[in-house]
């Protein structure tokens, strides 16, 4: 015992509710026999009220010092789309790839369900349509499915397939959330919301994308229209002047009247998620250098104070299943929403950056630091910064689930190049004007490149200018057969791959072609809007 230095527990979140593993029930008991030996809890998603949690059930000295990195998935792109209304699984069918060519073009995906009947269900599914298409195909090789009462070899050979790429699809349920390493996932879709599931979870599950750092992931998460337009409603009806303000359902006022001090909440302990007397329009905050002290408060709103950590995670379990009722008291019928985690409802709901929203509420240091993204970070930023949402493989995105509906007629006229991609909006028309103008963009950004890489000392100031992009390859990006494709950063891809460019060389980076595409994208937005060529040459 005298040797023990240290008593370490890994993904310490888990031990809230101990349903991941059972011996943390115990954990405070090895404290209590080894009572000067330090401990220590690592997590990589720890919500505010589990920290406090593991604080006090570890016996830990409260507060005790937490230690916070950064924890932003840089080369992770973010999107949340509405799941059908019907129950079918027509969006996450429509992956099968129909040729040959999307074939290749398939990114490794790993989909999470929420039961292990969703989990057989899609992999028959998704078996039958790919065998349609590849009669031949060992179906059940290359789709795969990873849930608890699977047995043991079973699971060993799913990730032995997975990893080696033989398998490029595996439906799982929590069971791989945790402990499963593959470093080459591209994408990774959430498949429905359930009120189990917890925002940590849910990040967990984000962050199996993209494990290596030179490949950019998506993460998809699909939500029911249920969990977005109440919020849509609310603030639809809260910014209509000739309605009265909305009152909030009772229970909030008791933590609006009594504002905690500051560092009061600064590490929310004895608490839970609060299921009751939300304010829905709330949960549509974007996290902004001036929404800090709303943030700060939604934060705490999310959460009620109870006066015991005994059972916990049953006190919460409770604390969602409660009926609801009305400002009389009387119980109501519950909408989906009602049943849904607030942290979870905020992140599907947010106006600004989703990777800023998880950021914030797990309390990372780099909330603001989204420069940092290699790409267009999540559908909000995208949308909001007019970049095309697309990958480097140029196969299919689903709608980001703001454009829907009611939302999508108010959107300001946007070039919408998706669509335009798709061939249902016409193309600007080819012209000399738009082949000398794109020249001289393209030019531009090849000189600034340039001199970015000599100032890195990555490139010798000796050398060409045409070393970064020759001359050729600009010819061929411009030239009437390939310019259609550059519309999106996997088409461009394409065109570069045509124009002999070797983007995977040292020379351009994954950055500079996002750069670049970005650069074609506002010269075709200025042309289209039909502004003076020259201010974008002036920039
Ligand atoms: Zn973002």
């Amino acid at each position: 015992m005298k040797r023990i230095t240290l008593v370490a527990a890994d993904e310490a979140h888990t031990i809230w509710g101990w349903t991941f593993r059972k011996q943390f029930k115990k954990i405070g008991q090895v404290r209590l026999a080894i009572p000067k030996v330090p401990f220590a809890a690592f997590s990589a998603t720890f919500p505010p009220h589990v920290i406090g949690y593991v604080q006090k059930i570890c016996k830990m000295n409260c507060p005790s010092d937490v230690i916070t990195v950064n924890g932003r998935r840089r080369n992770i792109n973010i999107l949340v789309a509405v799941q059908p209304a019907r129950r079918t699984y027509d969006p996450i069918l429509n992956l099968i790839p129909k040729t040959d060519e999307e074939a290749i073009r398939f990114p490794k995906t790993l989909i999470f369900v929420d039961s292990i009947l969703d989990a057989r269900c899609m992999a028959i599914a998704l078996r039958e349509k790919l065998e349609a298409h590849y009669p031949t195909a060992d179906s059940s090789m290359i789709i795969r499915t990873y849930y608890s009462s699977i047995d043991d070899e079973k699971k060993e050979a799913t990730i032995r397939l997975f990893k080696d790429g033989r398998a490029f699809l595996v439906i799982a349920t929590d069971a791989m959330s945790l402990g499963v390493d593959i470093s080459d996932i591209e994408r990774v879709i959430q498949w429905g919301i359930t009120e189990r599931l917890t925002l940590d979870t849910l990040v967990q599950r984000i962050g199996r994308a993209a494990r290596m750092s030179s490949l950019l992931g998506l993460a998809i998460i699909y939500t029911p229209r249920d969990l977005l337009d109440p919020i849509t409603a609310a603030r639809v009806e809260a910014s209509n002047p000739t309605q009265p303000t909305p009152q909030t359902e009772s229970g909030t006022e008791e933590i609006l009247l009594h504002p905690p001090p500051d560092d009061e909440w600064e590490d929310i302990v004895d608490a839970i998620p609060r299921y009751a007397g939300r304010d829905l329009c709330a949960f549509a905050l974007p996290v902004e250098r001036q929404t800090v002290a709303e943030v700060r408060q939604l934060r705490i709103k999310m959460y009620r104070h109870i006066s015991t950590v005994k059972d916990i995670a049953r006190e919460a379990d409770a604390e969602r299943r409660a009926p609801k009722r009305d400002d009389a008291g009387k119980v109501v019928k519950k909408r989906p929403i009602d049943k849904i985690e607030p942290a979870i409802v905020w992140f599907l709901n947010t106006t600004g950056c989703r990777h800023r929203c998880v950021l914030e509420y797990m309390r990372f240091p780099d909330v603001f630091e989204d420069d940092e993204q290699q790409s267009w970070c999540c559908d909000n930023c995208a949308i909001r910064k007019g970049i095309t949402i697309a990958m480097p493989r140029g196969y299919d995105i689903p709608e980001p689930a703001s454009l829907r509906g009611a939302a999508k007629r108010n959107t300001p006229s946007r070039i919408d190049w998706n669509v335009i991609n798709q061939g249902v909006q016409s193309w600007p028309d080819y012209s000399q004007t738009t082949e000398t103008f794109l020249r001289s963009v393209l030019k531009t950004w090849r000189k600034h490149i340039f001199a970015k890489m000599v100032e890195r000392g990555t490139m010798s100031k000796f050398v060409p200018e045409q070393a970064v992009l020759s001359d050729r390859a600009i010819n061929e990006i411009l030239s009437k057969k390939y310019l259609k494709h550059a519309v999106t950063l996997g088409g461009l891809h394409f065109v570069l791959m045509r124009a002999k460019v070797d983007v995977d060389s040292n020379i351009l980076r994954e950055k500079d072609i996002i750069e670049m595409f970005n650069m074609i994208h506002s010269a075709f937005e200025m042309l289209e809007r039909g502004k003076s060529l020259s201010a974008l040459l002036v920039v």
